[in-house]
């Protein structure tokens, strides 16, 4: 079976993303960029993710040319694609509509720096991307344009995107923008939250470099 591991690896997170809530029903889509053959695993359409076997997972290349598998790939392969072509360092994308998150692409507002966390996404901002309809091709174009040098955006009455040099840190990604996006949030209920400077921020971006243990 062709990228057998990355096919493992997307049923997997999937499963996560909607065990751990990050996304309800079929909603959100993940991927792995084999860099290499210019392929990429990305989740099928519209199946629940507990259901999904490896060999569901679809390969397409960058031009979503089907290369193996039997099921249709998620609607949003040209997003997917994008992150891609326009970040080379990107190895995964995942796409979810988690609760809090898409709150804020609902009031088509930014995920402003509440908490230093946001660092994780390369950025002191997630900015918001004007609406286009899912699966559009216009989507993936606002989507990465939007985007910019951060790895995470969030898409107006839609949800969140972010990329990432693995599964893993993508997923770690999509799951801390929402921990900052529910602070936000209900910051907001009681208060007018503290925004980090950008001169704070720039120390933990700094700091975030060598953060953790060496590579
Ligand atoms: P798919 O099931 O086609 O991946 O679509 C879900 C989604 O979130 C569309 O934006
Ligand atoms: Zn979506």
């Amino acid at each position: 079976m062709l990228l057998r591991e990355e096919r493992e690896l997307v049923a997997e997170y999937g499963r996560k993303m909607s065990a751990d809530r990050l996304s309800t029903g079929t909603s959100g889509n993940l991927s792995i960029y084999d860099p290499e053959h210019g392929l990429m695993a990305i989740s099928p359409s519209g199946m629940g993710y507990f259901d999904i076997r490896p060999e569901d997972v679809v390969v397409t290349d960058l031009g979503a040319r089907m290369v193996e598998g039997d099921r249709k790939p998620s609607s949003e392969w040209a997003l997917h694609a994008a992150f891609y072509r326009r970040k080379p360092e990107a190895r995964a994308v995942v796409h979810t509509h988690s609760v809090y998150c898409t709150t804020f692409a609902v009031l088509g507002k930014p995920i402003e720096a509440v908490h230093y966390a946001i660092a994780d996404a390369h950025t002191d901002r997630v900015p918001c991307a004007p609406y286009e309809t899912f699966g559009s091709p216009e989507l993936a174009r606002v989507a990465v344009d939007t985007c910019g040098t951060a790895n995470a955006v969030l898409l107006a009455n839609h949800g969140l995107v972010v990329c990432g040099d693995s599964m893993q840190s993508a997923y770690a990604l999509a799951s801390n923008m929402e921990f900052v996006a529910e602070l936000q949030y209900r910051a907001m209920c009681v208060g007018k939250p503290n925004i980090l400077s950008g001169a704070q921020m720039e120390e933990v971006l700094e700091k975030f470099r060598t953060y953790g243990q060496p590579k």
